[in-house]
């Protein structure tokens, strides 16, 4: 088939704002008149684009957090959503929606097993919603690493989306955006990559100019890509359509229903694209590399200019829970010793029990090595309660900005204090004396306040 293609990929996600020791989520300023930002984003995007049946018309992925809060605050919008893939589905065989990373971790910097848990967490969490397997799976951050791909590979999963600067061509040159290409990974395996048209992308998500109509933005941007055979992804941030820019909903309604036609585009999505098309070669990728820091991934490890002030907290905060995973990972397997016949499979399938697909005692009985005592299975589900908040504190907004004092940074470390508490409650013993130590290395350079701080402050909120 030889036709110019046009795609627009947006990712939707919102940090979850739910306390971990309460699942409440707190009154948040700036969202008035919503209780937080969950409610203003869904009334001034998620909602308004499903109800003009716009997730219908691109690409995109519900982060797994945001989709399980959208189902119980507006149910209606969540299934529309959902509807909207399932339509595609019917019409076209494949679907347009793909899967996330369960916690929006930054996988090249996770453990080979954690790597694993997030991706099958995620898997999980799209067969729930969507009844069926996913084809493709959103990278947070877009960042990459070999192994990530492998376990994506591994796991199912048949393609991505990068940035061109995330991969080159094997002689070392860059690749073109405008088609799809492959990896080739170990055991034979590989995973197709679709690149996002950087022009393109950053006109829609960030000028408000070129986004006021739809016709215009046809003739400024894309009149000249008249090349046949071609695909022009544009991948962004979903939340620009009504929230961060207000009435875009209108304007990506209108380029994807009239306007690109129009033009002479065919408007598609990649798992279709994919059926119709070869891939146009062979790429490499950049190891540890992401679409929104120029240093790699060192934006959520050891800290870089793209944000300001001293970054240094961001390494000591990372340093502090990996030490305290490691700490629990070794008490969760001293637990499940003789207990239990794969921890590392038991906790991949813990997200049923979350999801509500099964009961806790339902998923031990798959997995006991022996029959287990009431204490003993409570004492292992509650360390199951104890992995799922050690995932949670990775979620990569707690590094994205500039200060340690921030919000996302405390949520990060009331998940680990979560953690610390349940894997007490589990074994009675306390990982909070190291847990403190490694916190207080982390340092505010705007309030002063250490990481040990806003962890007792956490705790002192929530008294056992
Ligand atoms: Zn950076």
């Amino acid at each position: 088939m030889n036709h110019k293609e046009l795609c627009i990929h947006a990712h939707f996600y919102q940090p979850p704002r739910e306390d971990p020791f309460s699942g409440k989520i707190a009154p948040e300023l700036g969202a008035e008149p919503y209780a937080n930002f969950n409610e203003k984003v869904n009334a001034e995007c998620y909602r308004p684009n499903a109800e003009l049946g716009n997730f219908e018309l691109i690409s995109f992925n519900l982060g797994p957090t945001l989709a399980t809060w959208l189902e119980g605050y507006d149910p209606a919008t969540h299934q529309r959503i959902l509807d909207s893939d399932h339509q595609n589905v019917a019409r076209h065989g494949v679907g347009n929606a793909i899967a996330q990373a369960y916690n929006h971790t930054i996988l090249p910097l996770a453990t080979r097993r954690d790597k694993e848990t997030q991706i099958a967490w995620g898997i999980a969490d799209f067969r729930h919603r969507f009844g069926r397997d996913p084809q493709g799976m959103w990278l947070p951050e877009m960042a990459v690493d070999t192994e990530t791909l492998e376990v994506l590979a591994e796991q199912g999963i048949t393609f991505t989306l990068l940035c061109p600067h995330q991969v080159h061509l094997p002689d070392g040159g860059w690749a073109d955006s405008i088609r799809y290409y492959e990896v080739h990974l170990p055991l034979n395996r590989k995973i197709a990559i679709f690149l996002r048209d950087e022009e393109l992308s950053n006109r829609v998500a960030f000028d408000q100019d070129m986004t006021q109509n739809a016709a215009n933005f046809i003739h400024w941007c894309l009149i000249n890509k008249n090349n046949a055979n071609r695909l022009y992804l544009i991948a962004l941030d979903g939340e620009t359509f009504g929230h961060h820019q207000p009435g875009r909903e209108h304007f990506l309604h209108d380029l994807l229903t009239v306007e690109a036609q129009r033009a002479g585009f065919r408007v598609t999505y990649p798992a279709r694209h994919l059926q119709e098309h070869p891939p146009a070669g062979e790429v490499k990728i950049v190891e540890d590399s992401s679409w929104s820091c120029g240093h790699g991934v060192d934006r959520w490890n050891k800290g870089c200019t793209c944000t300001p002030g001293m970054s240094k907290w961001k390494g000591q905060l990372r340093t502090a829970l990996d030490r305290l995973a490691g700490g629990i990972d070794a008490l969760y397997l001293s637990e499940t010793k003789d207990r239990v016949r794969d921890p590392w499979a038991l906790r991949n399938a813990y997200i049923h029990v979350i999801l509500g697909e099964m009961s806790g005692e339902a998923l031990l009985h798959e997995y006991a090595a022996k029959a287990l005592t009431t204490d003993e299975s409570r004492r292992l589900l509650t360390m199951l309660e104890a992995q799922y908040f050690r995932q949670a504190m990775y979620t990569s907004c707690g590094w994205f900005f500039e200060d340690l004092s921030r919000l996302e940074p405390r949520y990060v470390i009331a998940n680990a204090a979560r953690a610390v508490r349940l894997v007490e409650e589990a074994t009675g013993i306390s990982l909070e004396d190291g847990f403190r130590r490694d916190l207080a290395q982390a340092e505010s350079w705007i309030t002063y306040e250490n990481g040990a701080d806003i962890y007792d402050q956490i705790i002192a909120a929530h008294p056992r």
